[in-house]
């Protein structure tokens, strides 16, 4: 089972009515029973046990495992994310069309690798600029986030993600020449492979080094304040997403559906995650932590979270 219970700030667990119905509110009432509708009707349309699609298969896949089995607390808040993305998704999404181009929205596709179903659903798939197929997909990021899609383009789950959707779309009979993806904050739109603008508050103007490498042409200066600082607008190339060759997608994709098969079927548990992914997410990101100490704790060890 899912996300099912809301975890108060003094550490109590609560029941979704129970939490609706607190008048100390941590977290803005409507704002929860979106959430919690939200959750409801995940738990009811989409938690099929061994149904693995190609977001299952980034990040970590034990807690992957564990969010579908168990029954886990979180706060309020930490849905909101989630749900602001399907916000986003919902304003964005266009209705089908045939001519004078193919554009589909939405589009769930489904493969088979080693004799196991992989499903996925593309955000944007369209046939245009003389029958080039391009995979767009958005995603819905914090506005400090966006600095680092601007220096170093789409985060690495981002392209994997993706690559999968091509993967799917090209056994499906779609070609891709191209994949998008569009980061949308409250403030800006950003999409790879296009240029973007970078607003930064600086005594002299940014050189194109370091982080700013991908900075083309000279900052824009916009305002000077009386503290000496000055307001530039910086342009930026955001670097294309990849396409990754079937055989690079399949090598990834490959064991990482063995090991939730195997876990969805036989119960046998995944590793913890790799390094880099227990540094960001072990520690104020992952709602079944408890669930995944034990296990280590049952098995002699000891869940270590690199620094
Ligand atoms: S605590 Fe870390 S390794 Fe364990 S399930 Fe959560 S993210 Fe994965």
């Amino acid at each position: 089972m899912p996300w099912t219970k809301a975890l108060c700030p003094d550490g109590q667990t609560k029941t979704f009515d129970e939490c609706l119905a607190c008048r100390d509110r941590c977290l803005d009432q409507e704002v929860c029973e979106a959430l919690f509708e939200n959750e409801r009707n995940w738990q009811a349309e989409e938690h099929t046990g061994d149904h693995i699609s190609a977001t299952a298969l980034l990040g970590c896949l034990r807690s992957t495992y564990l969010e579908r089995i168990i029954d886990y607390a979180q706060p309020p808040q930490s849905g909101w994310w989630s749900l602001r993305g399907k916000l986003i998704h919902k304003l964005v999404e266009r209705p089908d069309m045939d001519n004078p181009y193919l554009r589909r929205s939405e589009m769930r596709l489904f493969a088979r690798l080693n004799g196991l179903q992989l499903s996925g659903q593309l955000d944007n798939y369209q046939l245009r600029f003389l029958e080039q197929g391009v995979l767009k997909d958005f995603k819905s990021i914090g506005d400090n986030g966006l600095q680092y899609i601007i220096h170093d383009g789409a985060k690495e789950d981002h392209v994997w993600q993706t690559n999968i959707y091509a993967w799917l779309a090209r056994q499906n009979g779609y070609r891709v020449d191209a994949i998008e993806i569009a980061y949308m904050s409250l403030m800006q739109v950003v999409n790879t492979g296009t240029r973007a603008v970078l607003t930064e508050y600086l005594m002299s103007p940014p050189s194109a080094t370091g982080k700013r490498k991908r900075m083309i042409g000279p900052p824009r200066l916009v305002k000077r304040y009386p503290s000496g600082k000055k307001k530039w607008d910086c342009t930026y190339q955001i670097p294309p997403v990849p396409i990754y060759p079937d055989q690079q997608v399949i090598d990834f994709m490959a064991p990482r559906l063995m090991i939730l098969h195997a876990a969805f079927s036989d119960a046998i548990m995944p590793l913890v995650a790799e390094n880099e992914v227990r540094k960001w997410k072990c520690e104020g990101y992952c709602a079944v932590r408890a669930h995944c100490e034990a296990h280590e704790e049952s098995m002699g060890r000891k869940l270590v979270i690199p620094s």
